[in-house]
């Protein structure tokens, strides 16, 4: 394809992206295939065959939007927000347009610096003083197993130049709760630390949050019996009930061991553009990790995950490569990306970020988050209100847990009602909502914050929720 030729095809492509952003509130929130069924639209094509651009947009209407969940729908109330907004768009296409590789500073020091400058003007959005510096990583995911990594190696004493963890002669163990995302267990095995050596925390049966006193005996319980003690994850913002662990009496209880704490924001960091909502975060200066994801609520589109460090120079000791062929001059004067993280080769993320504060601007941003908190408060209230309804965990940011409970139903057949009006809401394509079940029982989250939901969506979602859960006693 030569530049002309992208032009054109660019433009359509541009207007049509449009005109799917304008339209989206029209289509069907889950997407309506079943297993399979893109595959197979897809099996008819002779691999050798080439399509003009406006044959390859049509296919692309015809096979591929069926089976895409529409999650920048306003009647998406799943999992959580993962905002794209366009201004970020504009800023991948720029990234992507460019092809740039970050392998070193060298190899393209725009994606370095303004990376740093990005993420530093992040930093102090969300009121983190300058003790701090990040990068971004793809995702929370990642994020959680690079903190775990250099907890390791801090816990460990560098094992990793040695025998690894296989050469220490105590277990070293990860603290978190049954709350925490399946990414905290997923990196805490394959950091090598175990299942062992995961030590679930006793959390409040209220907030779901950890109990510092319970961290403490869990440490005491295990320096007895001759572990080690190496890290712990709290969660601010959980994926279930939004919960926050009270993340200043971790660190208290911690540092007193010299224990790595990871703060997963991956969600909840957002709010803390609010500065009304950072007593959530209480303490968090005094963690040694942190991770939030502006490509949830905040809206700068996947794949932007902060990740930000007290210790840089830690972190950079237990991640670096040196390799002959990306040395060059200006080494130790510059930041190299590849050693605050896994890959080598890096995408040129700030540009989402960068169009994203720059076209929008933070004060707008704000503007919405404050709007879904109150969407979220004002739905809450109707739950509350409603004899049939119940909220089931306190209301922290923009989720709402919520059941359908009608007096006359057992344990059981309640489980089976929630489920059965939720994926009623679901298969309708009218809405979407997630089913979540907590210590076996199951709830519904409604996670409020697309870009697009105003209060209107709202209030159409909750009476479709009680329209939908009534008749489904019926059948
Ligand atoms: N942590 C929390 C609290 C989350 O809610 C999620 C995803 O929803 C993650 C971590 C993982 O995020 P990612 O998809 O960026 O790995």
């Amino acid at each position: 394809m030569t530049p002309e030729e992208f032009r054109e095809a660019g433009h359509q492509l541009i207007d049509w992206i449009a005109d799917y952003r304008q339209d989206i509130e029209n289509k069907p929130v889950r997407a309506q295939v079943g297993p399979g069924d893109v595959r197979a639209s897809f099996n008819e094509d002779a691999i050798e065959e080439t399509m003009p651009f406006d044959r390859l947009l049509s296919a692309l209407d015809a096979r591929v939007v069926p089976g895409v969940t529409q999650v920048q729908s306003p009647m998406h109330f799943g999992w959580f927000p993962s905002n794209a907004s366009l201004a970020s768009v504009l800023g991948d296409i720029a990234s992507s347009g460019m092809g740039t590789l970050g392998i070193s500073w060298e190899s393209c020091p725009s994606l370095t610096e303004v990376e740093e400058v990005t993420v530093n003007w992040m930093r102090e959005l969300v009121g983190l003083s300058d003790a701090w510096q990040g990068t971004i990583h793809d995702t929370a995911s990642t994020a959680c197993l690079t903190a775990l990594l250099a907890a390791r190696e801090r816990a460990g004493e560098f094992c990793l130049q040695g025998g690894g963890v296989q050469g220490l002669e105590q277990p070293l163990v990860v603290y978190t709760t049954q709350e925490a995302h399946s990414s905290v267990e997923k990196a805490t095995l394959l950091a090598g630390f175990g299942r062992n050596n995961l030590h679930l925390v006793e959390m409040d049966p209220i907030t779901r949050a950890m109990r510092p006193e319970a961290l403490a005996q869990a440490i005491a319980d295990d320096l007895a019996s001759g572990k080690k003690p190496a890290a712990v994850v709290a969660s601010c913002g959980s994926t279930g009930v939004t919960a926050f662990d009270p993340v200043k009496e971790i660190v208290d209880v911690a540092n007193a061991h010299n224990i790595w704490v990871h703060v997963d924001a991956a969600m909840a960091g957002t709010a803390m553009l609010l500065p009304e909502c950072r007593h959530l975060w209480n303490g968090v200066e005094g963690a040694d990790s942190l991770s939030w994801n502006p490509h949830k609520w905040m809206g700068t589109i996947l794949d932007t995950s902060l990740f930000f460090v007290r210790d840089a120079q830690h972190l950079i000791r237990v991640m670096s490569t040196n390799p002959s062929y990306l040395q060059s001059q200006v080494d130790g004067d510059v930041v190299q990306y590849r050693d605050w993280g896994i890959p080598l080769g890096r995408r040129f993320r700030a540009l989402k970020l960068w169009f994203h504060l720059k076209l929008d601007g933070i004060e707008n941003i704000r503007a919405r988050l404050r709007r879904d908190l109150e969407n979220a408060r004002w739905l809450a209230d109707q739950v509350t209100d409603h004899h049939e309804w119940e909220l089931v965990s306190p209301l922290t940011l923009q989720t709402v847990c919520i059941r359908h409970r009608p007096s006359e139903l057992s344990q059981e057949e309640l489980n089976e009602h929630t489920l059965t009006w939720a994926r009623a809401i679901n298969d309708s394509g009218q809405a979407f909502v997630s089913p979540s079940s907590i210590d076996g029982e199951w709830i519904v989250r409604v996670s409020i914050g697309v870009e697009s939901t105003d209060r209107s969506h709202v209030e159409r979602l909750w009476a479709l929720l009680q329209h939908t859960a009534t008749d489904s006693l019926r059948t």
